[in-house]
């Protein structure tokens, strides 16, 4: 399989204009690319660092096709697009990753029932529509469980813990008639993820391994390689290069996982697009992700993974910022070695992702230290 390669120079499209859209634009620039961004709001992370900045909705086709005529490859940055905006983009423009893509992982569902299919390891799960399904799910799953919207949740948005404790009618009343998932609670060690990326003409690539820990259902921190034994890190990588060949997937996604004592692997979810536990690439490897998504959805060769060094990256929330005004940047800049990087959104609310650091030292766990140390002189 080989796809005419699009050549620096060209124009680059992207769905969405988040701060993983503003970081795709930045390393395409950087290449000598132009990007144009689609995004509903004004001002968006991505529209403030690319050539031109679309305003419209995700579902407005029109727009999409006109944008699509006025670039050489589509991307996205956000998966909640729906399947007709990408399938009218691919009737003009190469859409990478495709409609199909998006669709299978954008609800839970389908994608657990996808990557079973495959024969990928996933949560057990049952498909939630009645009180009834989820007492019968409840009993065959045991308790605890999780339960989750189907379709357009992340960050823990739509998500229930159920315990033997929990009154199940009000738990599905609060599904508020959205199909469900039922999910087995996965007692795991860690959590884990990997980012990989597959290229227009079929290559393969992933990152090390990243660890996370999460705050509030937000990823906080990830360290960069994860404290795991090689042979879990090298299935961890094969399998998420696995799943972008099996969805056909060109770009860059990202493989969440649940590592259960003893060392085996549960799928938990796909982002089909770069994801915050890979921001640490930007600084820490010889490619980042947003530079591997450039190469991969122009039918580049993808660039080298390579970790130069252990390092960790530490999430901004809007929390941190004052009731008014601007952090004291200049207290966590005075950590030299920790970088700083900022999405430019305007209005920081409470769980907003504004910005992240990162620092690379001699292991991961100090350089956890110092993004930490960094982050809390912001506060102290
Ligand atoms: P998700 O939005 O599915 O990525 O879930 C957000 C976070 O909730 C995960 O990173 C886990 O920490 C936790 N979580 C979600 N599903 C499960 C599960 N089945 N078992 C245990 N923890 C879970």
């Amino acid at each position: 399989m080989t796809v005419p390669v699009i050549r620096p120079g060209a124009t680059l499209g992207l769905l969405g204009g988040g701060q993983l859209g503003r970081m795709f634009a930045l390393e395409a620039r950087r290449m000598g690319y132009r990007v144009h961004a689609l995004d509903p709001g004004h001002d968006c992370p991505a529209g403030q660092v690319a050539d031109l900045e679309i305003r419209a909705q995700y579902d407005d086709l029109y727009a999409a096709q006109v944008m699509a005529r006025s670039v050489d490859v589509m991307t996205v940055e956000f998966e909640n697009i729906a399947a007709e905006t990408l399938e009218a983009v691919a009737q003009v423009c190469p859409m990478r990753p495709g409609a199909f893509v998006l669709h299978t992982v954008q609800h839970r569902l389908r994608e657990k029932r996808f990557l079973e299919s495959k024969g990928f390891p996933v949560t057990p799960f049952r498909e939630i529509n009645t009180e009834a399904d989820l007492r019968k799910a409840a009993s065959e799953l045991g308790l605890p469980a999780v339960l989750k919207t189907a379709a357009f949740g992340y960050d823990g948005k739509g998500q229930q813990k159920l315990t033997a404790q929990s009154d199940l009618a009000s738990a599905f009343a609060a599904l508020k008639g959205q199909q469900g998932i039922l999910e087995a609670f996965a007692p795991f060690e860690k959590e884990v993820s990997v980012v990989a990326s597959r290229s227009a003409n079929g290559e393969t690539s992933a990152f090390d391994v990243a660890e996370n820990a999460h705050a509030n259902h937000i990823l906080d921190t990830t360290i960069l390689p994860a404290d795991i034994s090689p042979a879990v890190a090298a299935e961890a990588q094969s399998m998420a290069r696995g799943i972008a060949e099996a969805l056909d997937m060109v770009g860059v996604l990202c493989v969440e996982f649940f590592l259960l004592p003893g060392g085996k692997l549960l799928v938990n979810e796909v982002a089909p697009r770069p994801h915050n536990s890979g921001h640490a690439t930007l600084d820490a490897c010889v490619t980042s992700q947003f530079e591997q998504q450039v190469r991969a959805v122009c039918g580049l060769p993808l660039g080298d993974p390579t970790l130069l060094r252990p390092a960790a990256m530490a999430q901004l929330l809007g929390d941190l910022w004052p009731e008014q005004g601007e952090p004291a940047w200049e207290r966590l800049l005075a950590f030299p070695d920790v970088k700083l990087h900022l999405y430019g959104k305007m209005e920081a609310r409470r769980g907003r992702k504004m910005g992240h650091l990162t620092a690379l030292a001699d292991s991961p766990q100090a350089a956890l230290k110092r993004v930490l140390a960094a982050r809390s002189a912001l506060t102290s």
